[in-house]
């Protein structure tokens, strides 16, 4: 039988004992999420979710229909569609794609099967709901409290774990959605920390040239959601699995 060595991105799935991941992969299916691209909006049913690998989904709550502002982040961390652990069908919020890369999706109707079949899966989606939760409501008092310069630097540290590579890309409108601020306020503070040398920032492409300095700069958030999150995760790195081809979801 011929096998191949599958990387499980998706830290979450990579929590998932080898023989109960085998019988996901069956309704797992590869696909690209794009830069811009929304997953769901408010009030819409969620037809699929999502556990992404190199790409990250911004959680977006809307005020007054039209303004925009993320609360939640997620990467190769988490799941996008944890409503349905819930018991509930419906988003509350936009699911926003802000960095373009991979990631396994499967059916709503399949991942409840799957759910209540799985003690694993269903262990790992409550203790991910929970992290998820802390970064929401800390996410809320930081909007509240915290200028926008350590508020940004957060931001890119939060995303700079998460995709893993010193670039990337981001624009000047998406960052105002992110941190509820007009474009001028984004300006001055991607400023500011470029004139610290923490970062490089050139037509939407950001690069992390002093990450030690960009922690330093970071209101106090985001280390308060990083050790919530790490302590949960204790142990779960990154794995490998050998999976016979046949086993393997068709590509998108
Ligand atoms: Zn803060």
């Amino acid at each position: 039988m011929i096998e191949t060595v599958l990387e499980i991105e998706n830290s979450l799935l990579a929590a998932v004992p080898h023989t109960a991941y085998r019988h996901l992969l069956a309704r797992l299916e590869p696909v690209t999420l794009t830069f811009g691209e929304v997953l769901y909006e408010p009030g819409e049913t969620i037809r699929h979710v999502y556990f992404p690998g190199a790409s990250l989904v911004s959680l977006l709550t809307l005020a007054d229909g039209h303004l925009a502002l993320e609360v939640g982040l997620i990467g190769r961390d988490g799941m996008v569609g944890t409503p349905l652990v819930l018991g509930h069908t419906v988003s509350s919020v936009r699911a926003l794609v802000q960095g373009t890369g991979t990631a396994m999706r499967m059916a709503s109707a399949h991942f409840r099967d799957e759910f209540r079949l799985c003690l694993p899966l269903q262990k790992e989606l409550y203790r991910y709901i929970h992290s998820l939760m802390a970064q929401i409501s800390q996410t809320a008092a930081c909007n509240r409290f915290h200028v926008v310069e350590t508020r940004l630097a957060r931001w890119l540290l939060m995303t700079h774990d998460r995709v893993k590579s010193d670039q990337f890309r981001m624009t000047h409108e998406f960052l105002g959605h992110m941190l509820g601020v007009r474009r001028v306020g984004v300006t001055k503070a991607a400023q500011a920390l470029q004139k610290r040398k923490l970062i490089r920032y050139s037509r939407g492409d950001i690069t992390v040239l002093d990450r030690t300095g960009l922690e330093a700069a970071a209101c106090e958030c985001y280390e308060v959601v990083k050790d919530m999150h790490d302590g949960a995760q204790a142990g779960h790195a990154m794995r490998k699995i050998r999976i016979s081809a046949a086993a393997l979801p068709l590509s998108p």
